[in-house]
């Protein structure tokens, strides 16, 4: 089965009906790209840009991170490069954050609250972003969106930069930006957050937990917290038709992604995007050449 894995790899990520899906891999570093090109994934869905933070004693500043996204985008060569911005709160310490202590901390202050609350760290990082988008294929999504007027504040932000940029004469690219679904908010409004932005990427990890109010983190619900749940697959679902209505591409980026059980129900949902850990992307890339969307 190995070698026939590996024979895989350079082959097209196309079902037997026809429709070319978008298979892409999860990272949570610049070292992480050496195993993405290892195992052939078509781009990269989600960079989980919080390790910049995480590792460093103070806030990255942007020279810092513009290399970290620069090195990202050059080494993929032109292929899809999928950002998150910031996704720290209360359960994600770091020191020089000075969070509040908070009881809820799933529910807190955390992600693109933080980002919109603390404008200077969003707009250092935004800025990064964009002038790597110069040597590579950038995409940028945010995370934790509950409404249509943060996202609508958000792009507003990334305009400003977009001028700042362009007065000062620095280059940037053609940026296609996202939101990661993963609240049953977003989910209820995503034909409204379906005309702003580009794509959809589906958050299954935060969507299960709180679709079905569970802790993703205690571990005396694991046998609950069921990603499976009728409930969690029908919010993919309705997110997926109400992207395609509005002309976004949509993806899942959490584990679930990765389920290989339930690869044929996403095709068939209409799924265009599967971002997994690199070490997926050849099982799943033999699964959706033997399967069809119909
Ligand atoms: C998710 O919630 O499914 C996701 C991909 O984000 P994270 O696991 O980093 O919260
Ligand atoms: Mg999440």
């Amino acid at each position: 089965a190995r070698e026939l894995l590996q024979e895989l790899k350079g082959k097209e990520d196309i079902t037997v009906d026809g429709k070319h899906i978008k298979l892409y891999a999860n990272i949570g570093g610049v070292k992480d790209v050496t195993s993405v090109l290892a195992n052939d994934a078509a781009g990269i869905g989600l960079f989980r840009s919080e390790f910049l933070y995480l590792e460093a004693d103070n806030y990255p500043d942007e020279e810092a991170q513009f290399q970290a996204y620069k090195t990202v985008a050059e080494n993929m060569a032109g292929k899809k490069v999928i950002v998150r911005t910031l996704d720290i709160g209360a359960d994600k310490q770091v020191d020089y954050f000075n969070l509040d202590h908070e009881e809820n901390p799933a529910m807190g202050y955390r992600a693109i609250r933080i980002c919109l609350d603390r404008r200077d760290i969003f707009r250092t990082q935004l800025r990064a972003l964009l002038r790597a988008s110069a040597y590579g294929n950038i995409g940028i999504m945010y995370p934790m969106i509950i409404s249509v007027d943060e996202v609508k504040e958000i792009k507003k932000i990334v305009e400003s930069i977009k001028a700042e940029l362009t007065e000062k004469g620095i280059e940037y690219g053609e940026v296609e930006q996202g939101i990661m679904i993963e609240t049953p908010a977003a989910v209820m409004i995503s034909d409204l957050l379906a005309e702003e932005v580009d794509f959809f990427s589906i958050g299954t990890n935060d969507l299960t937990q709180y679709t079905l109010a569970i802790d993703r983190q205690n571990s005396k619900l694991d046998n609950i917290y069921d990603s499976h749940h009728p409930a969690v697959l029908r919010m993919i679902q309705k997110t997926i038709e109400n992207g395609h209505k509005a002309g976004c591409w949509v993806g899942i980026c959490g584990e679930l992604g990765a389920d290989m059980t339930l690869t044929e129900t996403f095709l068939k949902m209409g799924i265009d995007e599967l971002s997994v850990s690199p070490t997926f992307v050849l099982p799943i890339r033999k699964l959706i050449r033997e399967m069809s969307t119909k």
